[in-house]
């Protein structure tokens, strides 16, 4: 069960706006509210996400993945986490773009080397209908 090669989401909840340095992106600012990054991993998309869990809950160490710096922020949590066993990620992120209210707030987040056409692999999600049961309104 821990070989799976495929694609994952995860749902992000920032309590409070946050500036943040993001790799060769720069400094970004993210307004609060509720986020979807989309990732991939090969061979092993339970670890992944796995480490990335351990990082919002512990806040320590590092990680060369753009979400990583997000998900260090104090005011980051993770809402939820959906695998997709043998799925392209693109794919999945395209989806994620169409749901009601998505929006990208970083172009290029999480798609330094994107080739399926990606604005990003973070969305902002607006519309509070994402099959979360969450207070956090925009
Ligand atoms: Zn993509």
């Amino acid at each position: 069960m821990n070989r799976l090669s495929g694609a994952y989401e995860i749902e992000i909840v920032l309590s409070r706006s946050a500036q943040l340095r993001i790799g060769s992106l720069g400094m970004c600012r993210l307004p609060r509210g509720r986020y979807v990054y989309v990732g991939s991993a090969r061979g092993g998309l339970e670890p992944r996400v796995g480490r990335h869990l351990r990082l919002a809950e512990t806040k320590r160490g590092g990680g060369r993945w753009h979400v990583d710096a997000l998900l260090r922020l104090p005011q980051a949590r993770i809402a939820a986490v959906r695998l997709y066993p043998g799925r392209d990620e693109c794919d999945l992120s395209r989806e994620v773009a169409a749901r009601p209210g998505a929006t990208v707030p970083i172009p290029r987040f999480g798609a330094m080397d994107c080739r399926g056409g990606c604005q990003a692999h973070l969305y902002r999600m607006r519309n509070a209908e994402c099959g979360m049961r969450n207070n956090v309104k925009d």
